[in-house]
């Protein structure tokens, strides 16, 4: 390829950075975005405003070189804290040596990339852009403009980054031999926000993310830079209790009142933002190939969008830019060898993330109450201290470090049967720390080290 030229479909967090580390190499980026500029209006996107930010998220920012500036305006969440009905609180620490995930501003990190991509002379935004689609035979793209003006466009590399209702997927669903499966989870979401208190400062602990765990459903809250948090409910859209019957005052006061009573009073614009505020779907969407004839790649939440309980969505579509970025090196740029070697890897451990994802859902909306869990979650911290080399519980592998999605994902049925017999242990309760712990768990590794062998 001797045109070091690229473009990229959609200026979300994905696109934006992609845009940045191909202009780094010094290919001429132009960036297409369906809305209009960020920066010059108010415009979130009806999407969450704030996103979970963890390991291999940062590691994306680093290579982009506004992890620094991000991460002072990131608030630190080392742990959950759990609100039950009665109003209990209970902090559950992430990790076992104090680390954080963090919550960032979604427009606001959109916001930096932008102005950091614009530093570069080689990236060009166009913003009331619409793709409507690839033409696969041309490889050519087409895009409206605010005006209704449709031009054709191409260049010898194109990144779809348009999210989860990409166009440019939409094309290649039409190729032969395209896989794809998206799939709808029977909850919504709805936005809630948690004002500042009447004081001027945060109403809950800044520090945390907030669950309101209850079997079926939950509440969560992240905090925001400007001492709000973002509450967001998930909620069937349909049964006894869900969306469907939550439409008077009344009923939504009476649902709160019996599942969130100490959330009322740090919500008073509660009915406001319940009736105002849209219900939206949460959809995993899997697809292969992600690429066509090396020259057209799919990447974030185009290709694996995932529903957002482990926190993990904007994390993998970043993983995706910095493991391309290594893949330019291994490589030396030469695309004929990155694309496919992309393609064969990722698919599998976006697949795996996906699953996580979907699992975690349960842990988070039944079991983080549950004693037997929390006991769990204890003697894994206990083991991940006791044992650094030999024991990472499956969400430090997911969150805190860059170990593929599908070794994690892997891990999982291995760790529930170990942590089976640990449970059973007779008053395990007493005894989460003691000999008889360790001693099934050195065991469980001899086993899991003759398997790998
Ligand atoms: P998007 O952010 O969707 O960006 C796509 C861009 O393409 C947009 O700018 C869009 O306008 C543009 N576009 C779309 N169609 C076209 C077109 N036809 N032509 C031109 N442009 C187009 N992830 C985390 O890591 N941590 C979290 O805590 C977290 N929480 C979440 C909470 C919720 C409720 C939801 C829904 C998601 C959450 N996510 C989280 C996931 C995260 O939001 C996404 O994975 C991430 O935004 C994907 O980025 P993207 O750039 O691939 O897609």
């Amino acid at each position: 390829m001797n045109e070091k030229k690229a473009i990229v479909v959609g200026a979300g967090l994905v696109g934006t950075l992609w845009a940045i580390l191909l202009a780094k190499r010094g290919y001429t980026v132009e960036v297409y975005e369906r809305r209009g500029d960020i920066r010059k209006a108010d415009i979130v996107g009806g999407r969450s405003i704030n996103l979970a930010m963890s390991t291999r998220g940062w590691k994306a920012l680093e290579k982009a070189g506004i992890k620094d500036k991000i991460r002072e305006v990131a608030i630190p969440m080392p742990g959950r804290k759990m609100h039950s009905t009665s109003g209990e609180l209970i902090f559950q620490p992430y990790s076992s040596d104090g680390q954080s995930i963090y919550s960032v501003s979604r427009a606001g990190l959109n916001l930096e990339l932008m102005n950091i991509a614009d530093q570069f002379d080689n990236v060009h935004f166009f913003f009331h852009h619409k793709c409507h689609g690839l033409d696969t035979r041309q490889i050519t793209l087409s895009f409206e403009d605010e005006h209704g003006q449709v031009k054709e466009v191409s260049a010898p590399l194109i990144f779809g980054t348009d999210g989860a209702y990409s166009a440019i997927r939409s094309s290649l669903q039409r190729t032969p031999r395209f896989n794809y499966a998206q799939q709808f989870l029977d909850y919504g979401y709805k936005e809630l926000r948690i004002p500042p208190s009447p004081e001027g400062d945060f109403a809950m602990d800044k520090n945390a993310l907030h669950i309101w765990p209850r079997g079926r459903f939950m509440l969560i809250g992240l905090p925001n830079q400007d001492k709000s948090f973002t509450g967001t409910l998930f909620l069937p859209f349909e049964g006894a209790v869900s969306f469907e019957n939550l439409n008077t005052d009344e009923e939504i006061m009476n649902f709160f009142e019996e599942y969130f009573p100490d959330a009322i009073p740090v919500m008073p614009e509660l009915l406001h933002d319940f009736h105002n505020n849209p219900t939206s779907p949460l959809v995993t969407i899997r697809c292969s190939p992600w690429q066509y004839k090396n020259r057209v790649l799919l990447m974030g939440d185009a290709s694996h969008a995932i529903v957002p309980f482990y926190g993990q969505g904007m994390n993998s579509g970043f993983e995706d830019c910095s493991l391309l970025d290594d893949l330019c090196d291994r490589y030396e740029e030469n695309w004929d060898a990155i694309i496919p070697a992309f393609n064969n890897t990722r698919i599998t451990d976006a697949n795996a993330v996906a699953d996580l994802a979907l699992r975690n859902f349960i842990e988070m909306r039944d079991l983080v109450s549950d004693p037997q869990f929390l006991l769990r979650k204890k003697i894994e911290k206990h083991l991940e201290q006791k044992f650094p080399d030999q024991f990472l519980s499956v969400y430090s592998m997911v969150t805190f470090s860059h170990i593929p999605y599908h070794e994690a994902l892997e891990e999982t049925s291995a760790q529930d049967k170990l942590f089976q017999k640990i449970l059973a242990i007779e008053d395990i309760e007493e005894k989460w720390n003691s000999t008889a712990v360790d001693h099934l768990f050195l065991d469980w590794i001899e086993q899991q080290n003759l398997v790998a062998q």
